[in-house]
Formats: structure tokens, C-alpha cells, sequence
């Protein structure tokens, strides 16, 4: 897809091709490489990278291996992992695959003012979910006590750091502090992965939090 300006960074791919990261992130991140080409590339090559590490390690082996079976054992590895592409609909194949259809099967749960979530997955101290913000209408400031992937998939939202539209990827951490308001004229949707809790600014985002739960 074209029009993507915030792309994922090289340590969240390098920890996804080497299956490191929490199954949470895991799912932000294949969802946002079947919506990227730049990603897909990107990833491809780390892909290979891989297969060349695994090669080294494999050095002696490879020498009594017949040509054919080592060959095989590449063809396996990369069967394995298939890169998916971009299906008609909001939701990317990944991310469809756990909701069980597009948008319009989420079982959503209200937050309040219209915002709605819907929790995915929450394993190995990690979760991902799907967020609904309303056309204009802001999330509660917060803060990170660890990291927070965002994909937005519908819509757009704008915070202190840039705008981020379908597609485009948002990291944040210890280190920054924002309050993303979503664009006027479309209900956004993003996918949200985070590894903690977050830290709420007013009084009533941290009465929400337990509804939250992020
Ligand atoms: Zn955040």
C-alpha cells in the first residue's frame, strides 16, 4: 500500500523475523507488513538474513548434507512463514484471522463517549487490541511504563508527534507522553499492542482504567 509515512522500525522487524516478540506484537506487526510494501521488503531481507545465520551455524552439517536436502530445509523454512497480502476489506488477513471477519464481526465493548475496544489477545504479558475512536473525538492523555505499538486501519488520528493515517505505525514508550485525537469526518480504528499498563494524566481516564485495562 502507498501513503504509508510511519513505517516500523528495523529492531521491531528484526524481532519478528527472528519470532521474539510477544504474540501481541506479533499480530500489530504482520498486520502492518501486509498493509506495507516497504515492510514486506524490508522483512524479506531480514528473512534471508536469517536463512544466512542459520547457514554458518549449520556449516559442517551442510557439508555431509546432499545439496537437495539443504535446499529443502530452506524451501521448509520459508513455507513455513508466508508473507501475506492485502486483502479487500479494513482488516488485513493476520487480523482477520483472529477477529473472525472484517469490522463488522468485532464484539465490541463501549469505553464511553463512543470509544469501544475489544481485546484480542493477552498473553505472555502482552495484549492487542482493537480500538474504535470516534470522528474528533480525543483518547485520554497517558503515559507508557513500556512499549505501545499503534496501527491505525481506518481513519486517522493527530498527537504531539505527527498525524498517522491507514497503514502508518506509531511506537511509544517510557519516553513520551501523548493524547491522540482522532481526525474529524471518520471514526478511526486502530490495532494497539502494549506490554504494560498505561499511565493515565486526569483524574477520570484513571477511574476508566479498569474498563480500559490498558
Ligand atoms: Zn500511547
Amino acid at each position: 500500500m502507498n501513503g504509508i509515512r510511519h513505517h516500523i522500525s528495523d529492531d521491531l522487524l528484526m524481532g519478528y523475523a527472528a519470532g521474539a516478540l510477544p504474540p501481541a506484537f506479533d499480530l500489530v506487526v504482520a498486520t502492518h507488513v501486509s498493509l506495507s510494501d516497504d515492510a514486506r521488503a524490508r522483512l524479506a531481507g531480514y528473512e534471508e538474513l536469517g536463512g544466512v545465520v542459520l547457514s554458518e551455524l549449520d556449516e559442517a552439517k551442510i557439508a555431509e548434507d546432499s545439496l537437495e536436502r539443504t535446499l529443502a530445509r530452506i524451501n521448509g523454512r520459508t513455507e513455513r512463514k508466508p508473507v501475506e497480502r492485502p486483502a479487500p476489506g479494513i482488516f488485513p488477513e493476520p487480523l482477520k484471522k483472529i477477529v473472525g471477519g472484517d469490522a463488522d464481526a468485532v464484539k465490541w465493548r463501549g469505553l464511553g463517549m463512543g470509544a469501544k475496544q475489544c481485546v484480542l489477545q493477552s498473553e505472555d504479558g502482552a495484549s492487542a487490541r482493537l480500538l474504535y475512536i470516534p470522528a474528533g473525538q480525543a483518547m485520554p492523555e497517558h503515559g507508557h511504563r513500556g512499549m505501545e505499538l499503534t496501527l491505525v486501519l481506518k481513519g486517522a488520528y493527530r498527537d504531539e508527534t505527527d498525524r498517522f493515517a491507514r497503514g502508518d505505525i506509531e511506537f511509544a514508550d517510557e519516553d513520551m507522553d501523548h493524547m491522540p485525537v482522532a481526525e474529524a469526518g471518520e471514526d478511526c480504528i486502530c490495532l494497539v499492542a502494549t506490554d504494560s499498563r498505561l499511565r493515565f494524566k486526569g483524574w477520570l481516564p484513571r477511574i476508566a482504567q479498569p474498563f480500559f485495562g490498558i
